[in-house]
């Protein structure tokens, strides 16, 4: 199966050659070349993730020559690169997919002089300014810090899944789709992802179970409509997944009735896994306040409780998830980042965005 590591291929972005420049003044951040190579790497607003939420928010932050450093993550792009058709965003009738989408978010930040690189933050220090992040072995340093590391694909935990993971077991149709041609598959999940994964699957697979735990979807009812009515769509429901089988490659799913308890085995050569996603907050642990779920908290508007990092995006939102949703929240938190350093005598008042 393909590395869907990067799905922006040949996007990574090289600082440049290694120099002994002075820190970056603000405002002058997109012209100024980097300094030595590992850091520390400086800039009025540091963004952690490239979904929609932080390439939206780098769109703002480097019109308002903010010159923002973009910390791309484990998965450039953020969700919508491991989707297939996006219909429901703005100035596309006639719909995008997923993956171009987000490679346009890009190109736009950095037409503007956003700098992207493509590693994950993987520790922060908050304490005070600047705020620090440690990504790919090097540190970057903002005066602001804009968190939108959205939220990432859960797995069911069986150890099959795992040990078959990339043998037939996935949880990206749009990547892995393809190896599947006249073969039979399964998807398991019950919500629009599992739907969209399934309707797209249809296009290579002979036949797509949509494997369900209830009788009732949470899909939206236009996605339901599609999967029930479509031919190459077979849905189970009220059925979970006791095991993967197979050996060296996927060759079935374990399924287990809720109702009745039995156990019944169905013959899949590929089994994806859609059934959600848990926000990505690790790196944030003993900084930023998490709820109920694990998603972080906002104070007010963007504001976390430390002043100067703002959240944005699926990393704090479990209840729209929706890329429009993420892009306009990436979009108040660069807005609110550039009043802040404003405030704070950072930048320039001549730099903010019209209010
Ligand atoms: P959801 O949380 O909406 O759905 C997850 C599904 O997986 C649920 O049906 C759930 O079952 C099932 N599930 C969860 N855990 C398990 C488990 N351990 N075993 C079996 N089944 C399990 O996640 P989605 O990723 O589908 O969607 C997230 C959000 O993104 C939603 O708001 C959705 O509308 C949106 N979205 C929008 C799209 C679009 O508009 N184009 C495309 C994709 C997503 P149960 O229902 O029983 O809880």
């Amino acid at each position: 199966m393909p590395d869907t590591s990067s799905p922006f291929g040949g996007f990574a972005i090289d600082f440049g050659a290694a120099g002994d420049a002075a820190p970056l003044a603000a405002g002058a951040m997109a012209t100024v070349p980097v300094t030595s190579a590992g850091g520390p790497f400086e800039t009025s607003v540091l963004i952690l993730g490239s979904g929609p939420a932080g390439l939206t928010a780098a769109i703002y932050a480097a019109r308002a020559g903010l010159g923002p450093i973009v910390l791309a993550g484990y998965q450039p792009g953020g969700q919508l690169t491991i989707t297939t058709d996006v219909e429901n965003y703005p100035g596309f009738p006639d719909g995008i997919q997923g993956p171009e989408l987000m490679l346009r978010f890009r190109q736009q930040a950095e037409r503007f002089g956003t700098r992207v690189v493509d590693v994950e933050a993987d520790r922060v220090d908050f304490s005070g300014r600047p705020f620090r992040a440690w990504a790919g072995g090097a540190e970057y340093r903002g005066q602001a810090v804009i968190v939108a590391t959205g939220a990432s694909a859960l797995w069911l935990g069986l150890p099959s899944e795992e040990r078959l993971r990339g043998h037939g077991v996935s949880a990206c149709a749009t990547c892995d789709g393809f190896f599947f041609r006249d073969k039979e598959v399964a998807v398991v999940g019950g919500g629009d992802t599992a739907l969209e994964e399934a309707l797209y699957l249809t296009r290579f697979a002979s036949k797509v179970h949509l494997l369900h735990r209830r009788a009732e979807f949470r899909a939206s009812r236009i996605m339901q409509a599609r999967a029930e009515s479509h031919p190459g769509i077979e849905i189970h429901r009220g059925v979970t997944v006791d095991e993967v089988l197979g050996e060296e490659s996927v060759t079935g799913v374990r399924l287990r009735d809720v109702a009745t308890g039995a156990t019944s085995d169905l013959a899949v050569e590929g089994f994806f896994l859609a059934i959600g996603h848990r926000p990505n907050t690790a790196p944030f642990d003993g900084w930023l306040a998490r709820d109920e779920k694990g998603y972080l908290v906002v104070d007010h508007e963007t504001h976390s409780a430390i002043e100067g990092v703002f959240i944005a995006g699926d990393v704090h939102d479990h209840r729209y998830r929706q890329a429009i949703t993420a892009a306009g929240d990436g979009c108040r938190a660069a807005i609110d980042a550039e009043r802040w350093l404003e405030e704070h005598g950072v930048v320039e008042a001549a730099t903010t965005t019209a209010r």
